[in-house]
């Protein structure tokens, strides 16, 4: 039997498990995303907006999965897609219809997207996403920007969450590996700019100008809370790197299919010369994807450029991205604006429980993502002011809303999917009424 959110039963069967893992899987987990959770959840099934625990408990979910639930958990239309698809093979090596199908509508969704090529995960379809703009520029250099994340391998590992005082000036950040045992040679390709300061962004790629084969990001920052570009910055920045001779490359595995149909290049109106996609384009099964103009992409089909992978496109991914995006297709005139509304919804549910109960806190995001911040700032623009946050305490009421029966991402990072309700927002927004009120 399930118990309702906010009441709980204690995590016995949940506790079991953990210690089951701890002697199989370093520190109990398989993503180091998921290590070091201040209880012992371990989740029986989801459905909709909500996960159930072994122990019978009921969880109002806003990670989603980290991200690609955007149609909530076991949509009906994913799970039938799914299953229809696992019945007729599962890894064929060879070309089916699906792929040309989730293909044309990644096309004829996404504004950039003339040429589309699938991978598993994220963070492989960026390193291809280097190498097609290190190809076509004969570059070598990526300019990221300081707290952005572009996936967990080794060129890409670099000042996600650096200590402050080894990260070097503000205005021209140093990279940091995020790992021991990180390729170091890999620092050397790697330029860092602060997010949202066109200035600092212009004397960085001046100094490298030569070097710079593509300007990569999250158009709308998600990995270090939720941190939209500052007025023309993109405009700039696209002008710019152009100027340069350099490419630019929206990292869009969050921002994709969640912010609009079309991505961050849709809602923020500014077009990228390659984009990379994720997590929500299949709805929950790995699938990955580069798409963008069709010069770059045309490397591929030259075969100047090497783009490979056993389960690229394997047809039950792409049987999910089919149904996921057919669905955000025919249904987005609708079903973006109600997110929006949902994520805004609770959004103010929270400014007003922190203001009626005196808690500083900033709740910023377009709403299918958003972030809450424990800081009395006006405003969260870059890395080092969310360093500056109190994340310690972020910490602490992610894990008292765990206790209650809400799941957030840990830094306070919060997804909305379709399967959200104006019920679940409320009952989210009492729930942290009431811890704030004795915090
Ligand atoms: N890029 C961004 C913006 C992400 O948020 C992530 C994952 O969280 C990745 C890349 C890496 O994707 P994956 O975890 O599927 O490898």
């Amino acid at each position: 039997p399930t118990v309702a959110v906010g009441a709980r039963t204690p995590l016995r069967r949940g506790a079991e498990l953990a210690a089951r893992a701890s002697r199989v899987l370093p520190a109990g987990v398989s993503s180091d995303a998921r290590r070091g959770l201040p209880e012992p959840v371990y989740v029986d099934h989801a459905l909709g907006a909500h996960l159930t625990d072994v122990d019978g408990n009921d969880y109002v979910d806003y990670v989603l999965g980290q991200g690609p639930m955007i149609l909530g958990h076991s949509a009906p239309e994913v799970v039938e897609a799914v299953t229809r698809q696992v019945a007729r093979g599962q890894a064929y090596a060879g070309q089916h219809a699906l792929e040309i199908e989730a293909a044309e509508l990644v096309q004829a969704m996404v504004p950039g997207a003339e040429l589309v090529r699938f991978n598993t995960v994220g963070s492989e379809a960026v390193i291809g996403a280097w190498r097609l703009a290190r190809g076509l520029t004969g570059r070598q250099k990526i300019l990221k920007f300081e707290g952005h994340y572009h996936g967990w391998l080794d060129a890409a590992l670099w000042s996600l969450h650096p200590p402050v005082d080894a990260a070097g000036p503000r205005e021209a950040p140093l990279p940091v590996a995020g790992s021991g045992g990180q390729q170091v040679s890999a620092a050397g390709d790697i330029v860092l700019a602060p997010w949202n300061d066109l200035d600092a962004f212009s004397a960085v790629l001046a100094e490298h100008r030569d070097d710079i084969a593509a300007v990569v990001m999250e158009p709308l920052l998600c990995n270090t809370g939720c941190i939209a570009p500052a007025p023309g910055f993109l405009e700039a920045v696209r002008k710019l790197t152009s100027a340069a001779g350099a490419l630019l490359v929206f990292d869009e595995v969050i921002t994709g299919f969640r912010l609009a149909r079309g991505g961050a290049q849709e809602w923020f109106g500014v077009v990228p010369d390659l984009a990379v996609f994720g997590k929500a384009i299949a709805g929950g099964l790995p699938v990955a994807a580069i798409a963008g103009r069709a010069e770059v992409m045309d490397q591929i089909t030259a075969g100047s450029v090497g783009h490979a992978g056993t389960f690229n496109s394997n047809p039950v991914g792409m049987a999910a991205a089919v149904a996921t995006l057919g669905r955000l297709h025919r249904d987005g005139d609708e079903l973006y604006p109600s997110l929006r509304a949902t994520g805004q919804r609770l959004m103010s549910g929270l400014r007003s429980a922190a203001a009626s109960a005196g808690v500083p806190m900033l709740v910023d995001g377009p709403g299918p993502v958003f972030q809450t911040y424990l800081t009395s700032a006006d405003a969260v623009n870059d890395y080092r002011d969310f360093a500056a946050t109190d994340r310690a305490g972020m910490a602490r009421l992610h894990a008292e809303l765990l206790r209650r029966g809400v799941n957030i991402v840990p830094r306070g990072l919060w997804f909305l999917s379709a399967a959200h309700t104006d019920d679940d927002v409320d009952r989210t927004v009492e729930i942290v009424a009431d811890i704030l009120r004795t915090w």
